[in-house]
């Protein structure tokens, strides 16, 4: 349920409502902004009477919402999330890049990679340590020395690092990780959800391969239910029909998000798509379609990668792609 506030109400009154909705059990959040108080109610508001609520001078409206995501939702929270990664914003404007190896493989690859993509304008360097691998056969990532390379290259580029969590017992290995990737295989792991929800690190949270947007959302609703807000919401393509490409990249979840969550959405073309060729071309269109920030695989020597060497590209090619997408950006923002 929404209440909206009459301009001017004072902060009195808003409080002395507020109370009185925490006396029924429910959880409120305020969004003040400069022309609208908007309280939203998050727990079973059955017994709160709307007509009731209407009838009260400070209360312009009240609506109540279906959705069932209540934090993440943006009509409760109508102004955008910026989320902000030791300086890095992502949100409301702010357009993060995020780049880097599929999986940290050794010193050298990692500190190369790392100090392209910084030259050529990546705003955080990402790298799997824990690898969520189809064949138990294949490289399952460095694991704790991995994430202890990516610390090392953040000194050196003074980039944030991003890298995914498998098991929320490796928790304490995180503790110096700045963003805390849940991949698309983990996206309903919802033991998983409410540890990272008790923590205040960034949760780039990723669409699972065969999940809803709504379903995205609710995940997101696990983190924050348990106190932690900061989260990126990331589209990174789903199992369809097609085959040519590895997933189909979904960009119209940008708009459709967008609409739904005040949370940032980035886009990730090269999980997307599966092939280096058409990351360019489909990190312009998340540009052009209002996506907050991009995740690029970039490798030094993609033909050897030990994880997804087709889909990622040189150093030279991410570079083109940055002035590639700095352009579109510049094209389609208005002021
Ligand atoms: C990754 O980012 O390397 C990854 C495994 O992504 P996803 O979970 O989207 O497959
Ligand atoms: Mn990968």
């Amino acid at each position: 349920m929404i209440t909206i506030l009459k301009p001017g109400t004072t902060e009195e009154r808003r409080n002395q409502l507020t109370r009185w909705f925490e006396s029924q059990g429910l959880q409120v959040h305020a969004a003040i902004g400069p022309e609208q108080t908007v309280l939203g109610l998050i727990g079973d508001t059955s017994g709160i009477d709307a007509e009731m609520l209407r009838l009260l001078d400070i209360v312009e409206s009240v609506s109540e919402i279906s959705d069932p995501f209540k934090s993440a939702n943006r009509k409760f929270h109508p102004e955008d999330t910026i989320v902000d990664v030791c300086g890095a914003k992502c949100g409301g404007g702010n357009f993060a890049v995020i780049a880097g190896p599929c999986s940290v493989e050794n010193p050298a690859q990692i500190k190369e990679v790392a100090t392209r993509v910084k030259a050529s304008g990546a705003t955080m360097l990402r790298g799997g340590a824990f690898k969520p691998r189809t064949s138990p056969y294949d490289f399952q990532g460095m694991r704790a020395e991995g994430i202890e390379l990516l610390l090392e290259a953040k000194r050196e580029t003074g980039l944030p690092i991003v890298t995914e969590i498998m098991n929320a017992n490796h928790l304490p290995l995180f503790e110096e990780v700045d963003v805390i990737q849940v991949g698309a295989r983990n996206m309903q792991n919802f033991e998983l959800l409410k540890e990272l929800g008790k923590t205040d690190k960034t949760i780039l949270l990723k669409r699972g391969l065969a999940n809803t947007l709504k379903e995205l959302l609710m995940s997101a609703e696990y983190i924050m239910a348990e106190g932690n807000e900061n989260i990126i919401l990331c589209e990174r393509g789903i199992r369809t029909f097609e085959t040519y490409t590895r997933n189909t990249l979904d960009l119209s979840a940008i708009p459709v998000l967008h609409n739904l969550t005040h949370l940032p959405v980035v886009v990730d073309p090269s999980h997307g798509t599966g092939h280096a060729n058409l990351v360019e071309t489909m990190a312009m269109a998340a540009a052009a379609a209002g996506a907050d920030g991009i995740m690029i695989e970039v490798h030094n020597d993609p033909a050897k990668a030990l994880c997804d060497g087709p889909q990622s590209l040189t150093p030279d090619q991410f570079h083109r792609l940055m002035a590639k997408v700095s352009k579109v950006r510049e094209a389609v923002t208005c002021d």
